[in-house]
This record gives C-alpha cells, sequence and structure tokens, in this order.
C-alpha cells in the first residue's frame, strides 16, 4: 500500500480533498493483512503548515487514518506535500540530501537547509539504512 497519496501538492488541495473527496485517502487494502474496505477512523493532526506565520497557517492539518476489521490495525495516508516521519517538507530536505551528496559537510548542509546540525546527521544516517 502506498502510504503516500500522490498529486495532492499543497495543503489547501488537501483540505478541499478531504471535504469533497474524502475516499480518495481511502486504501484499497489493508497494509497488514491485505483485507480490503478499511473502515474510516477518524485522523490525527500534524503541523506540517511550516511557511506560513500564526494567522494564514493551515495548521493543524487533519491525516486521515483508517481502520482494518480483519487485523485491527489502523494505518493513515499522507497527501503528497507532507512528508512521512519528518518535521521538516521536501524541499527542505532535499536541500540539505542534494548538499551531503555533493560532498558537503553536515555543518554546510545544516547551514544551507535551515535545519539543525544533529538533524542532519540524524538524516544521512537514516540514509545508509536505505
Ligand atoms: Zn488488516
Amino acid at each position: 500500500m502506498q502510504r503516500i497519496v500522490p498529486a495532492i501538492l499543497s495543503f489547501e488541495q488537501h483540505r478541499d480533498t478531504l471535504q469533497r473527496e474524502p475516499v480518495t485517502y481511502r486504501p484499497a487494502g489493508c497494509p497488514h493483512c491485505g483485507l480490503a474496505r478499511l473502515w474510516g477512523h477518524g485522523g490525527y493532526v500534524r503541523k506540517a503548515d511550516r511557511d506560513r506565520s500564526s494567522p494564514g497557517s493551515l495548521n493543524p492539518v487533519l491525516i486521515p487514518r483508517f481502520f482494518c476489521q480483519g487485523c485491527r490495525h489502523t494505518c493513515s495516508r499522507l497527501p503528497e506535500c507532507i512528508a512521512p516521519r519528518r518535521w521538516y517538507g521536501w524541499a527542505v530536505q532535499q536541500v540539505v540530501l542534494l548538499w551531503l551528496l555533493a560532498g558537503g559537510s553536515l555543518h554546510q548542509a545544516a547551514v544551507r537547509g535551515g535545519v539543525d546540525r544533529h538533524t542532519v546527521r540524524r538524516w544521512s544516517i537514516s540514509g545508509r539504512r536505505i
């Protein structure tokens, strides 16, 4: 199962899709047991909108969750504009990782990406496991 719903590229598009066509997020099958027909099971929120200040921010961003009757696990689906398991957005990660791939230091990558050096180090270590 794809954890990310493709072609939802902005928080506004995500919010509108959730309101108008929430079925877009429903997975075809359970990622744990494969059973089809998962139930909607509420959601959780993420503070994913980091580009706008508080009055114009779209936070909190709702992430839909689904429940499997077969194995009783839950799963969630993210829009493409939100990176899974990452505080920072895709663009920041891209800048940092490209800088590292080009041979830049952790410090340089942190400065370029505007993130903490420890975060860059964690990303570089997790990239080695792939
Ligand atoms: Zn299941």
